[in-house]
């Protein structure tokens, strides 16, 4: 009898790809095993074992696979069944579903591109034979891809061999470029044991009368030390002296003072640190147990609490409850809230039983959560991840949090599986018959309407922890300001005031512009011409800090210009302005304080964003100028002021969503104000002070805007009412594309009609020099959303059958967000 596996490739192949195996190897094989296999001419890939059986296929002669590479399965049936649904419902591939899941390590292929790892010890002796040879050819080249090892080794095998070396650290894929991080360490000073006692003090005091101001240190050490009780910062100490630090150094070289570092955790607990859960508030307790009571019945709850309401010592408590009862919990977040702030914060409940699944982490780090995973090891009781951390193999899973959920970074945009993480954890919790806890202080439309249809059950936690006041916002109206010639370059006078009182009182502030660089228009002032990027269809960004235009679509740069490249004059000047303007204009109107700034730009690499995090909550950084990074559930407990420095192009931004965004991220931008025991202020600079989107933020009425935006909805049919299906298409030529989407869009309104909405161009109509056009579908309440689907999949083979239409790029996004 002859045997078969189905398997799925890590490409987007529309149907499982069928091989031979011998018997011996269908006794082995299992579902979720990995093989190697060649595919097309030349090609290694990694596959999945899908399904193993007797029927040959019928269109192609199927091929024997190289090897098996494990012995147990290494993803489990669930998550099996949960990529299915993630592949039917956003109409990918499985194969698709799979790349995203697993780390690149897990699947090697042809292309892969290794390299050796430079800071390994390696004892050649202990290599094998062909290990030498690969470790041999890598000290004449930098890299080679896998298909470079089959033939220095002369064999097909090669996958396990190369395994083994990067389990040795012997090499790299080549990814794996990581950071590694340098933890805070900050200075800290005290008594040298030497003259710890009454009467050494005495001494030193009586020894050091002649130099007054080292005896003063001294002495303010000393009290601080009696009534602080804690580790005394040299900085503390320079400020309470008045002492230099210079005059620090020479104590502790004296042997006076001694220096020590310590560690700094990002948040600090009240000087406690211990590891006690904290004791909720009335309000937190009562929002508990309606959550508690909520999951007697429904699987989803949307815990409703306004921004510092403590959501997260609510998490705390329910995870506890999921850990006692022995089940594992997927704590979710988006990509860019995943900070050290919070991991820490859980690790000092959790300990060792917390895994952290994110992408910046090297590709062994993820292998070893995966592997924990698969054994249900203690380690990985509680995974804290971003998005795809939904696609590891949990065993038992017992409730996901979905922290933020109305974060639009939750749906995967591109490459496919594009899925919404929050959607898709409902799912994973569901085959688990486990329950979702959804959070936000601004919950998105559609899961706010899904409470309130009694789809998920709703708590709502009104007041902030410890009775903070919301902050006080206040809108600021730009036209007035201009006209009566209250700006100084991008800040009014009340900006400035409330910027300088705020400095004098010692607090910090937070800068929002939702925009990078130093303006995103260069003009010709005498011809109008302004700097485009040559490959696509948008205006390059000036950024000052390298002199630079860069395309914040595809990345390509040029150096600033001298001079107009139509007319040749030297009027150049900028229109609009981003963080980097901010910033150097904060620099001008505060010299004297220090300006951090916290955007795209400068948060690259694996720590980017703690590093300025760090300081800012040291209190290094006065002023923080960002982007949106800045509204991801940060808490800092020194800002007082926010000021968001214009509202407008957030408002103006052409999305049905926009006016929905704005208020959440203004709502969130304003909640980083404030947030311990005094009230902060907000101010909102804008043309339209009155608009109803700001007037809600400024008067926190979520309930206000929530009712308005449904009501947009209904009329214009946009979801949660209506769902959506984003089809784009994308060629170099701009003629095929129009075809091309002209006659999908045709036999799409065949069907749906008036649902069809374009062919249209997007307000940046080519990216990388592809022209891209979209059609909308929107599909009724009523309207079977898999006949939908169904009926697009059939278009799109018809399509694809059309040979002038082939090499067009059709990108199908359901749920576009
Ligand atoms: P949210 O996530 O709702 O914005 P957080 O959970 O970050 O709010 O809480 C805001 C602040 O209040 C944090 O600094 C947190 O440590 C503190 N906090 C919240 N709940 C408690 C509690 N029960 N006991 C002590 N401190 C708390
Ligand atoms: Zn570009």
């Amino acid at each position: 009898m002859l045997h078969f596996i189905d398997v799925i490739l890590p490409i987007p192949l529309q149907k499982a790809f069928t091989y031979h195996i011998t018997e011996a190897e269908s006794q082995f094989l299992k579902p979720g095993m990995r093989v190697a296999v060649p595919f097309g001419k030349s090609k290694i890939y990694t596959a999945l074992v899908y399904t193993i059986h007797q029927n040959p296929p019928t269109a192609y002669e199927p091929k024997t696979i190289h090897q098996i590479l494990d012995d147990v399965p290494v993803i489990t049936e669930m998550q099996l069944q949960h990529w299915n649904w993630i592949s039917n419902y956003y109409m990918c591939s499985l194969g698709e579903v799979l790349r995203a899941a697993m780390p690149n390590a897990f699947l090697l292929e042809s292309e892969t591109v290794i390299s050796k790892n430079e800071k390994a010890n390696i004892k050649e002796s202990e290599l094998k034979d062909d290990e030498y040879l690969i470790y041999e050819a890598l000290q004449h080249q930098s890299s080679l891809k896998i298909n470079d090892v089959v033939s220095i080794l002369d064999k097909k095998r090669v996958l396990p061999i190369i395994n083994s070396l990067v389990k040795k650290g012997v090499l790299n894929l080549q990814e794996e470029l990581y950071e590694k991080y340098t933890p805070k360490l900050v200075r800290y000073v005290k008594l040298h044991d030497n003259h710890k006692s009454q009467e050494k003090l005495q001494e030193l005091l009586e020894e050091l009368s002649r130099a007054p101001k080292q005896r003063e240190v001294v002495l303010t050490l000393f009290t601080m030390e009696a009534s602080i009780k804690q580790p005394i910062k040299v900085s503390d100490l320079s400020e309470r002296s008045g002492a230099s630090t210079s005059i620090i150094k020479t104590l502790i070289d004296k042997q006076i003072l001694e220096e020590y570092h310590i560690q700094v955790d990002r948040v600090q607990f009240d000087g406690e640190g211990d590891a006690d859960a904290k004791r909720l508030s009335e309000a937190q307790q009562q929002a508990y147990d309606d959550v508690e009571t909520i999951f007697k019945e429904k699987s989803v709850a949307l815990l409703h609490g306004v921004t510092s309401s403590g959501k997260t010592e609510i998490y705390v408590q329910l995870i506890q409850k999921q850990l006692e009862q022995e089940k594992q919990v997927l704590y979710l977040l988006p990509e860019i809230a995943l900070t050290t702030q919070l991991v820490n914060r859980l690790q000092d409940y959790f300990g060792e039983k917390v895994a952290v699944f994110h992408s910046r982490y090297s590709g062994n780090e993820r292998v070893e959560v995966w592997q924990n995973m698969l054994t249900n090891s203690e380690k990985a009781q509680v995974v804290i991840g971003a998005r795809s951390s939904l696609l590891l193999p949990f065993t038992n899973l017992g409730l996901i949090i979905v922290d933020e959920e109305h974060e639009s970074s939750y749906k995967q945009f591109d490459p496919a599986p594009r899925y919404h993480a929050r959607d898709a954890a409902i799912v994973l919790a569901n085959l688990f018959k486990a329950k979702t806890l959804l959070g936000s202080a601004t919950p998105s439309l559609e899961s706010y309407f899904n409470a309130s249809q009694g789809k998920y059950g709703l708590v709502e936690l009104n007041t902030r922890y410890n009775n903070v006041l919301m902050p006080d916002i206040e809108l600021v109206d730009l036209a007035d300001k201009y006209k009566r010639k209250r700006m100084k370059g991008h800040f009014s006078d009340r900006l400035i005031e409330e910027m300088t009182e705020t400095l004098e009182e010692g607090f910090q502030i937070i800068l929002f512009q939702n925009r990078r660089g130093f303006s995103p228009i260069i003009e010709c002032t005498t011809c109008g011409t302004s700097p485009q990027c040559p490959n696509c269809d948008v205006s390059l960004t000036y950024h000052q800090y390298r002199d630079q235009l860069r395309c914040h679509y595809c990345g390509y740069n040029s150096a600033m210009l001298k001079s107009c490249q139509g007319c040749g004059n030297s009027t150049l000047d900028t229109k609009g302005f981003g963080t980097e303007q901010i910033e150097a204009e904060v620099k001008v109107l505060f010299p004297e304080k220090k300006v951090a700034r916290m955007d795209l730009d400068t948060t690259r690499g694996k720590y980017g964003f703690e590093k300025i995090i760090n300081s800012f909550e040291q209190r290094e950084v006065d002023i923080l100028v960002g982007t949106q990074m800045l509204t991801k559930g940060l808490d800092f407990r020194y800002v007082k002021l926010v000021g968001i420095m214009n509202a407008d192009n957030l408002l103006n931004f052409p999305d049905f969503r926009a006016h929905e965004r704005s208020y959440q991220l203004m709502a969130q931008v304003s909640g980083r104000a404030g947030r311990t025991d005094l009230r902060g202020k907000v101010l909102i600079q804008t043309y339209n002070p009155h608009h109803n989107i700001l007037q809600q933020v400024s008067t926190n009425s979520y309930k206000e805007m929530f009712a308005e935006q449904m009501n947009e909805r209904y009329n214009y049919k946009y979801p949660p009412i209506y769902r959506i299906i984003k089809i784009t298409f994308k060629h170099k030529d701009y003629n095929r594309v129009n075809m091309a989407a002209d006659w999908y869009a045709k036999s799409l309104k065949q069907l749906f009609k008036a649902n069809v909405l374009g062919p249209e161009f997007p307000p940046v109509s080519r990216i990388r020099n592809l022209y891209h056009k979209n059609i909308l579908v929107k599909i009724p309440p009523k309207q079977s959303l898999l006949k939908t689907k169904e009926a697009i999949q059939k278009i799109d083979n018809s399509f694809n059958a059309v040979k002038d239409f082939r090499p067009v790029r059709v990108v199908i996004n359901v749920d576009n967000y």
